[in-house]
């Protein structure tokens, strides 16, 4: 592993951008598979057999595997969250997304005021950890009006963790001493070439600023940093082993902050675009299996994407936080049918409340945690 680490993650990734991975995970056996598992430390190139086709006929024991390191390292316990969307202002124009700058839609900013409210509400069901959320528009949701907004969710609560455009190390700084805790960036996809074209225009369409980004966010002390691909822009298999190896490079850079990596994958938005790459729950499930194998510690969240039964299926596999009561557009837990009349980032598939969710962690005999973190104690 320690091949791959260097100045930044973008070197790390150049070097393996020349190396034919679809040609290795082909090549994988069924004998690098049953290896993979006997050991206790996995290296990169059992990581990839885990990934591969032939592991899908071991997923049985790699569940077992995974659910007893889960266990191990997390407990019966799982995080929840909520994310409060603020803005669906964005510069960018991602094929994939209803923000997108060429949507015509009218678009909206919540004030302090609104917040304040959307806030109260979150906070009323007991949900401790609140992610912020904006569309990509420094023109309309700059540091300064981030900042205020974690000031307001600051008074509701404990932990807030931030997922807005890509930020310098300084920028992050300033947030992080104003109370944020987390980070949270997806790549999108890991392949520059079909990186620029899913994203045609904007600041976005710089690869490695956002690349880098989650290395800042953890450079400027954040406590958590979660990365991710949206899984069904390229091929899932190589995605995940960049986002293995990406989340990786973190642990051994900065082994101070958690890292934590998600699985979402594209949901129905309002736009023509579809997906170039089929995945299925069980390549989800191989996804979740592979990346707990390699990385004991990686914490793993789930949102909504996924639809509630799913969601329970994949709870003891390796999961260790999960979005719940979510609502994705701008304003939409106060206002819900000024919200329809906008427009949500993408579709919920499951809409169970937080006590509801709550419940259902308890029956599987989970505990949901749904504050593990103060600020400034
Ligand atoms: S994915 Fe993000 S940056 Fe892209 S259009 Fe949607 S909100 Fe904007």
């Amino acid at each position: 592993m320690t091949e791959f680490l260097s100045k930044s993650f973008y070197d790390t990734y150049l070097a393996c951008r020349e190396r034919d991975w679809g040609e290795a995970l082909a090549a994988a056996s069924g004998a690098d598979v049953e290896q993979a598992l006997r050991r206790v430390h996995l290296s990169f190139s059992d990581f990839l057999a885990l990934l591969s086709p032939a592991a899908e006929a071991h997923l049985e024991s790699m569940a077992q595997k995974a659910r007893a390191l889960t266990l191990r390292y997390f407990g019966r316990t799982i995080q929840l969250y909520a994310p409060i969307y603020v803005s669906d202002y964005c510069e960018n124009s991602c094929l994939y997304c209803s923000f997108s700058s060429r949507n015509r839609r009218k678009r909206k900013k919540l004030s302090l005021e609104e917040i304040d409210r959307e806030a109260a509400f979150i906070a009323g069901t007991g949900l401790q950890h609140i992610l912020l959320l904006t569309g990509e528009s420094k023109k309309e949701s700059p540091v300064g009006y981030l900042r205020d907004c974690v000031n307001v969710l600051r008074r509701h609560f404990s932990s807030v963790a931030i997922e807005v455009y890509p930020l310098s190390e300084e920028d992050y700084a300033g947030l992080v001493a104003e109370g944020v805790d987390g980070l949270t960036l997806y790549q999108e996809t890991y392949d520059e070439s079909l990186y620029r074209v899913l994203h045609p225009a904007g600041p976005k369409r710089n690869f490695r600023y956002r690349l880098e980004a989650p290395e800042r966010g953890a450079a400027a002390r954040m406590r958590q940093v979660n990365i991710g691909a949206l899984l069904g822009l390229a091929d899932w298999r190589r995605e995940i082993l960049m986002v293995g190896l990406h989340a990786r490079y973190l642990q051994d850079r900065f082994p101070e902050v958690e890292i934590g990596a998600s699985v979402p994958r594209l949901r129905p938005f309002a736009g023509a675009f579809q997906g170039s790459c089929e995945v299925g729950d069980r390549n989800i499930v191989q996804a979740i299996l592979a990346l707990r194998l390699f990385l004991p510690r990686l914490g793993i969240a789930l949102s909504t994407r996924e639809d509630s039964c799913f969601r329970d299926s994949l709870i003891p596999l390796g999961i260790t936080r999960m979005s719940a009561g979510s609502c994705t557009s701008v304003g939409g837990y106060t206002v819900p049918d000024e919200a329809e009349d906008a427009f949500a980032q993408f579709e919920i598939a499951d809409s169970r409340s937080i006590p509801e969710m709550m419940a259902r962690l308890r029956e599987k005999g989970y505990d949901p945690v749904l504050k593990d973190w103060i600020f400034g104690l």
